[in-house]
């Protein structure tokens, strides 16, 4: 039975929209938000829920049931992953298009916040079966997307060619190509350079922030990564290839450990055959629950949220967390984190690297104008190194947390917005 309270990873039943919430109340009154503009940013501004009917390959019929929230257009089209889970809900959908609101802002780019998810368990649909529902799902939001008004992205489970179809099924629809509908498409359909790694490459800078912050070296340092998929796996290998020390990884299925560090080019050619990292030689084998809680000096969580609450927040060594994932943390456990000194790099700046070369991707699209990767790379490494400052600035001026002082300034912004423009009518 799934429940709207979206807790996938969360025994305590500190869910997302719960810990989305809770962030946003403690920071808008730590800067004395307008408390107008603040009830206006607890509610998402518009909730879609579609009921999806496909056929399998064997002639049934398969419903499922689907969403897409924008939480705040305020500063712009609402900018936001889909995701493909078994347990997806309303709620966990609202705290990620609300994550995506002040990710937006605090990388500065002229966006608003929107998130999508269908309930589904992907590995149980064919290649075709998965089309059949995607081309269904995005006539289902049609009324919501387009470029001016809503571009979505992959996310857990969605990858470029999920994006390939959404496109098309949009154009399709209007008569004629329309590239700027999503973003993490094919170079080939109007996709940008980069863009496949960008949120693990942003992940990767934020990470180098940290240690030139703390004043500690690339190459002496040993990292834990949940998650091998899109961002996880990745991120890995720019990890490995600048000379740190990857000493654990896992997916779903499990998790491997080797204190000497692992190889991610060869565990990407096991994965490409095993469709897992699982039994990969050469490493021990270890829980998702004992990667959390390795010796380490900076974990990185790059699957679900909720993998870090009140009940496993005092196993976790690791002095520096770099969350690649939105919400592996919850309110709580972040508390017992912060007193006991962790140095956390939040969600809506550490992962912050794929909705900004996204928006690169759709200012081509627009201009119908490409860049090379150099480009995008270099443009992606001055943003997030300059909202780090920001965001490290701030905290140290004002004595927040890294996480307080990205909501200060992603909240900040978006309220500048809303008062700047007034209250409709
Ligand atoms: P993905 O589907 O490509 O990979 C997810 C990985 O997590 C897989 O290896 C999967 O096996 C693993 N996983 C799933 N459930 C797990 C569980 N219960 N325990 C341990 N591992 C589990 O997804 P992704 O795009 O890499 O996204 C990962 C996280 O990063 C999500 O939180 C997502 O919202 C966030 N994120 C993604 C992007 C992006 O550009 N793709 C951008 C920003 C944030």
């Amino acid at each position: 039975m799934v429940t709207n309270a979206g807790s996938h990873g969360d025994p305590s039943g500190d869910s997302p929209w719960e810990t989305a919430l809770a962030q946003l109340d403690e920071v808008a009154e730590l800067m004395d938000l307008a408390p107008g503009v603040h009830e206006t940013l607890r509610a998402p501004k518009r909730s879609l829920i579609v009921s999806v009917p496909f056929r399998m390959d064997d002639g049934t019929t398969k419903v499922v049931q689907g969403y897409r929230v924008h939480h705040n257009v305020t500063r712009g089209p609402a900018k936001g992953g889909i995701r493909y889970y078994q347990h997806v809900n309303l709620a966990e959908i609202k705290a990620l298009a609300m994550w995506m609101t002040w990710k937006c802002a605090i990388v500065n780019i002229p966006f608003g916040g929107a998130k999508g998810g269908v309930q589904v368990a992907v590995r149980e649909l064919s290649r075709a079966e998965l089309e059949r529902m995607t081309r269904r799902y995005a006539s289902e939001i049609l009324p919501l997307i387009g470029p001016e008004r809503d571009i979505p992205a992959p996310d857990m489970n969605t990858d470029e060619e999920i994006m390939s179809w959404i496109m098309d099924t949009y154009s399709t629809n209007q008569g004629y190509s329309v590239p700027g509908v999503v973003t993490g498409k094919p170079v080939a359909i109007g996709g940008s350079r980069g863009r496949r790694g960008a949120t693990s490459r942003g992940v990767m800078y934020m990470i180098f922030s940290t240690l030139k912050t703390l004043g500690r070296g690339i190459d002496e340092i040993s990292i834990a990564i949940q998650g091998y998929g899109k961002v996880g796996g990745f991120a890995a290998q720019l990890l490995h290839d600048a000379g740190c020390r990857v000493v654990a990884v896992s997916d779903v299925d499990s998790g491997l450990y080797n204190e000497r560090g692992l190889d991610p080019e060869a565990i990407n050619r096991h994965k490409r055959e095993a469709g897992t990292v699982k039994d990969f030689p050469g490493a021990e084998k270890i829980t998702n629950r004992e990667l959390l809680e390795i010796d380490c000096d900076v974990l990185v969580p790059a699957a679900i949220e909720g993998v870090i609450t009140v009940k496993n927040a005092d196993e976790i060594k690791a002095p520096i967390i770099c969350e690649a994932a939105n919400g592996p943390i919850t309110f709580e456990a972040d508390k017992i984190l912060n007193d006991r000194g962790t140095f956390i790099v939040p969600d809506i700046l550490a992962n912050a690297g794929g909705v900004t070369v996204s928006y690169f991707e759709w200012v081509q699209d627009i201009q119908a104008y490409f860049w090379d990767e150099e480009q995008v790379n270099d443009r992606l490494r001055r943003i997030m190194e300059g909202a780090f400052e920001g965001v490290y600035a701030l905290a140290k001026e004002k004595d927040l947390t890294l996480r307080q002082a990205a909501h200060w300034i992603g909240v900040g912004r978006v309220a500048d917005a809303h008062l700047t423009r007034g209250l409709f009518p």
